[in-house]
C-alpha cells in the first residue's frame, strides 16, 4: 500500500488534504461539529427536512412494515410497493407520466446516461455539469462534445455542425449550478433541441424544491413540463433523505429498469428512506411555506453579505457564494470561520476554476433571522481580521 501512502503525502503536500470535521448532531441550523457548536452554513437540507418530525415518523413505521432492507436489486426482489407508490408521488408531484427511484443522485446520472445512448450517438455538455454527469457520458459509448458554460452561441455551433452524423443527439445540462447558483438558459437550450431535433436532458438536483411552484423545479419555473426528456433529481437535498430519480415517459422507466445498470446490479433503496421521502412529497404538495422561508432566508443572507462588500457573483437561487479568488486565501478563511463558529465550504480547483476561489453558504429554511444575524457578524469581523474587506 505504498503506492497509496505515496498518493496521500502527495495530497497534504498541496494543501488540499481535509481532516474531516465529525458531526455528533442531526443536521440543523447549529449543529456540534468535533464537540463544539457552530452555525451550520454547508448543507444542503434546503427545507430542514433532514430532521424533520413527520420524516422521522413516517420512517419508522416503515420500519416496522418492511424492516431494515429491501433485500436484492430492483428487478429480482427488491421492487417493494413502497418504491412503486414513491415513484408514482414523484411522478404526479413533478407532472411528468413517469418516474424512476436510483439509489443516489450521482448513481442515477451514470445509470441512465449510459443506458439511453449508443455509439451511434453524440451528447452535447454543458462545461460546468456535476461530476456525476461527467462520469456517466464517459461511461456512454456515445461521442461527446462539451459547449461553453450557457453560451447557447456555442451549443448551436456545435448542433450545425455535427447533427447529421448521429442517429440521436442528447443535450444535457444541470437545472441549477452548484457552484455559482445559476439556472440553465433551459427555454433557449429546449428551443435549440427541437431545432435541431436533439433530446434534452436536465439534472435539476439544487432546483428540486426550491424553484417552481411549491418546488417543482427548473422546469417547471420556466414553465417547460412535457418539453424535457429526461429530468433528473436528487433526493437527498430539499427532500433531505437519500436517493436519486429521473422522470420521463412510461417508456423510459420501462427501458430503465431493463438496461440501466444500478436497477440490474445495486441493491433497491432501502424502504424507512422510501417511506420517508413519500412523507417529504406530501409536505411539499400541501404547503409552500418551507420554499418560502428558504428563499426569505436567502434574500436576507444575500442583501446583508451585499451591504458589507463582499462579492457574491450572479447566483439566482439560494446557494451564496461569497467569492475570494486566491485559492490559500479561501481555504485559510474558510477554516478561520469554522473555528470562529461558522461552517461554510471553501471551494477551490478543480471543483471550480483556478483563481476562482470562494466559499460557499448554503442557507435553509431552519435558520432563524437571529442565527443569521450571528453568522454574518462573525462573517465580517472574520474577513475584516484577515483583509479580505
Ligand atoms: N447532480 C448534481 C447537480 C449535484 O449537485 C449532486 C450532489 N452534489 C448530484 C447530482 C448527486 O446527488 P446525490 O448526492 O444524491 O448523489
Amino acid at each position: 500500500m505504498d503506492f497509496l501512502e505515496k498518493k496521500v503525502e502527495e495530497l497534504k503536500s498541496a494543501g488540499i488534504y481535509r481532516e474531516l470535521p465529525i458531526n455528533d448532531t442531526p443536521i440543523d441550523a447549529i449543529i456540534e461539529l468535533n464537540h463544539k457548536k457552530v452555525i451550520n452554513l454547508c448543507s444542503n437540507n434546503y427545507l430542514g427536512f433532514a430532521n424533520h418530525p413527520r420524516l422521522i415518523e413516517a420512517s419508522k413505521k416503515a420500519l416496522d412494515d418492511y424492516g431494515v432492507g429491501s433485500g436484492a436489486v430492483r428487478t429480482i426482489v427488491g421492487n417493494m410497493r413502497i418504491h412503486e407508490e414513491l415513484e408514482d408521488k414523484i411522478a404526479k408531484f413533478k407532472k411528468e407520466e413517469a418516474a424512476l427511484v436510483y439509489q443516489s443522485g450521482f448513481l442515477c446520472n451514470l445509470g441512465v446516461i449510459q443506458a439511453v445512448t449508443t455509439d451511434k450517438d453524440l451528447i452535447v455538455s454543458d462545461e460546468l455539469n456535476h461530476a456525476s454527469i461527467i462520469d456517466g457520458v464517459k461511461l456512454s459509448k456515445a461521442d461527446k462534445a462539451v459547449f461553453k458554460h450557457s453560451d447557447m452561441f456555442d451549443l448551436e455551433r456545435i448542433l450545425k455542425e455535427k447533427r447529421d452524423q448521429y442517429e440521436q443527439v442528447l443535450i444535457i445540462t444541470d437545472g441549477v449550478f452548484s457552484m455559482d447558483g445559476d439556472l440553465a438558459k433551459l427555454p433557449e437550450i429546449v428551443r435549440l433541441a427541437k431545432k435541431y431535433n436533439a433530446l434534452t436532458y436536465v439534472d435539476d438536483a439544487h432546483g428540486s424544491g426550491v424553484l417552481g411552484e411549491q418546488g417543482r423545479g427548473t422546469v417547471d419555473h420556466f414553465h417547460l413540463h412535457g418539453q424535457v426528456d429526461f429530468i433528473i433529481g436528487t433526493l437527498s437535498k430539499a427532500i433531505g433523505v437519500v436517493g436519486g430519480y429521473v422522470c420521463g415517459s412510461k417508456a423510459m422507466k420501462a427501458y430503465l429498469l431493463h438496461r440501466s445498470r444500478p436497477h440490474l446490479f445495486s441493491t433497491s433503496m432501502q424502504p424507512s428512506a422510501a417511506a420517508a421521502i413519500i412523507e417529504a412529497f406530501t409536505m411539499l404538495e400541501s404547503s409552500n411555506e418551507y420554499t418560502l422561508k428558504l428563499w426569505d432566508n436567502a434574500r436576507y443572507l444575500k442583501s446583508g453579505l451585499q451591504k458589507m462588500g463582499f462579492d457574491i457573483g450572479h447566483s439566482e437561487t439560494p446557494i451564496t457564494p461569497i467569492m475570494i479568488g486566491d485559492e490559500v486565501k479561501t481555504m485559510a478563511f474558510s477554516k478561520r470561520l469554522l473555528d470562529n463558529g461558522v461552517y461554510v465550504s471553501g471551494i477551490i480547483f478543480p471543483t471550480v476554476q483556478k483563481g476562482k476561489g470562494r466559499i460557499r453558504l448554503m442557507v435553509s429554511a431552519l435558520h432563524t433571522k437571529a442565527i443569521l444575524d450571528e453568522a454574518l457578524n462573525i462573517i465580517e469581523k472574520t474577513a475584516k481580521e484577515m483583509q479580505i474587506l
